[in-house]
């Protein structure tokens, strides 16, 4: 009989799944997702030979059913569907760990407590990367559940990367920069040595551009600096989410426009990004294919912001050796990766115009001086690494 883990990662309209053979760098038995979470949830899954699996027993579901019964449903159906393979272990993405979790941790419910203490730092994320590990511990309590970590891989920063210029109490409590998509940084950072060989170690710019984006700064591997802070709102633009924003613009939305903060929270993290100057969609690919001069202009600005970004990076590296793109419009957006690197010439950066179009993975030119690669990223496979190394370990 064989061992497998499930990795769950829940989000506000998806809760993506894997299972995974148990053991080190296995390749998934099955991928999923169920969609239109909150609105009409339908279940998709696929097996490693890329054929679709029958989910339809899975249907007429509770259009507002939530992510605690959506879990309990799956779970279910594994439970079904497993064969003769045992599940030994749950691994959950976890967006906000706080100063306190520097890696993957078994959660119980001390844990837990202090996870739900996070949830004000991650109102978008937490609370659903919470409900599913609160719904499995209810349908198999003594099943071993792994929380890991979107703000990790960035505990290595030094404390100027940290910090915010406000007055040292309120640092000393916890407002400072943590960052985020670290199970992202971290997939790159365990495959940079294939692609880059010894350069790996050195100065590389990992641009996470997907519905959420952002940048990391690594030297060795590890996190120097990263363009999000103490929320997923900071740094880059993205799909619905305004990036950084000068903080008195919020104070003019309080005192002069009357807005509350749940207002403010629903314009900046919902209404704002592509979505809010497009006036469009939130969505890259929609964009590229208007015609409308807002969803050229919604580009240009995602691009010109991320350029902008990427050199501030630099100077916190000394320089720069390699880029690298990843996540949704990273792997897949040719135009967006060329009006970035067009930005950069005086980094040393030069695209081949022709790989850049085909996706390749390497696509500078032989006379760039900094190499530029595109890597799929995959924070699943993080996941159940960690899961089965943390598992062992209890
Ligand atoms: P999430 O953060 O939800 O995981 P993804 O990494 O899947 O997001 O990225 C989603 C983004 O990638 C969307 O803006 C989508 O339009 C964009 N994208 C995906 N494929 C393409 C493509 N071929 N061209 C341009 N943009 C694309």
């Amino acid at each position: 009989m064989s061992d497998v883990v499930l990795v769950l990662n829940a989000g506000s309209s998806s809760i993506k799944f894997a299972v995974y053979p148990s053991g080190a760098n296995a390749v998934p038995l099955i991928r999923g997702k169920v969609a239109g979470v909150g609105r009409d949830p339908v279940f998709s899954a696929i097996r490693a030979d890329g054929t679709a699996i029958d989910m339809s027993m899975l249907t007429n579901i509770d259009v507002a059913a939530d992510h605690e019964t959506l879990v309990s449903l799956l779970l279910d159906w594994l439970e079904q569907h497993r064969g003769d393979r045992r599940l030994v272990a749950v691994g959950h993405r976890v967006v906000h760990g706080g100063r306190g979790f520097s890696r993957p941790v078994v959660v119980d419910d001390a844990v837990l407590s202090q996870l739900e203490h996070l949830i004000q730092l991650a109102p978008l994320h937490q609370p659903h990367n919470l409900a599913a590990i609160r719904a499995i511990s209810r349908l198999q309590p003594t099943l071993p559940q792994v929380a890991c970590f979107d703000t990790s891989f960035h505990r290595t920063q030094d404390r100027l990367a940290q910090l915010f210029a406000l007055p040292r109490d309120m640092s000393d409590e916890g407002i400072l920069r943590y960052g985020f998509h670290g199970l992202s940084y971290e997939c790159i950072a365990s495959i940079l040595p294939d692609h880059l060989g010894e350069r790996a170690e050195g100065r590389v710019i990992v641009a996470h551009l997907g519905n959420g984006a952002s940048m990391c700064a690594m030297k060795n591997r590890q996190s120097v600096a990263t363009s999000m802070g103490f929320t997923a709102l900071d740094g880059l633009l993205m799909g619905r989410r305004c990036g950084a924003l000068d903080a008195g613009v919020v104070l003019y939305l309080m005192q002069s426009k009357g807005m509350n903060a749940t207002e403010i929270e629903t314009l900046l993290y919902r209404r704002s990004g592509l979505l809010g100057v497009s006036a469009i969609s939130n969505n890259m690919r929609d964009l590229e294919q208007s015609d409308d001069p807002r969803a050229r202009e919604a580009i240009e600005l995602f691009c010109f912001r991320a350029a902008s970004v990427l050199g501030g990076l630099v100077t916190a590296l000394g320089g720069l050796d390699a880029i690298v793109f990843t996540a949704g419009i990273g792997e897949n957006s040719a135009q967006v990766r060329r009006l970035i690197c067009d930005r950069l010439v005086h980094l040393g950066v030069d695209l081949d115009p022709r790989c850049n179009d085909g996706n390749s993975l390497r696509i500078s030119s032989v006379r760039s001086s900094v190499d530029v690669l595109v890597l799929p990223t995959d924070e699943e496979a993080v996941i159940a690494n960690a899961t089965n190394e943390t598992v062992a370990l209890r």
